[in-house]
């Protein structure tokens, strides 16, 4: 069994694989990282991938360059 967390927010105590944010090691669920933050991450990546699909794509494409780069250098 995983130690039980502390939500940041509501202080309820939780075990992070039962929490369904984004941040789960931050809030016990999806409501409270939204109504603390004032958005969700979920949704916010969800927003930018809508907005600019390509954006996403080049920056995908640049961190797995950057990947490559590094085990090609090793
Ligand atoms: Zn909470």
């Amino acid at each position: 069994m995983s130690p039980l967390l502390e939500c940041q927010r509501c202080k309820t105590h939780y075990q992070w694989e039962r929490s369904q944010s984004a941040l789960r090691l931050t809030y016990c669920g999806v409501l409270c990282e939204q109504a603390d933050l004032g958005y969700s991450i979920e949704g916010l990546i969800r927003s930018e991938i809508r907005r600019s699909p390509s954006a996403v794509v080049l920056d995908v494409e640049k961190i797995v360059a950057g990947c490559q780069l590094e085990l090609l250098s090793r």
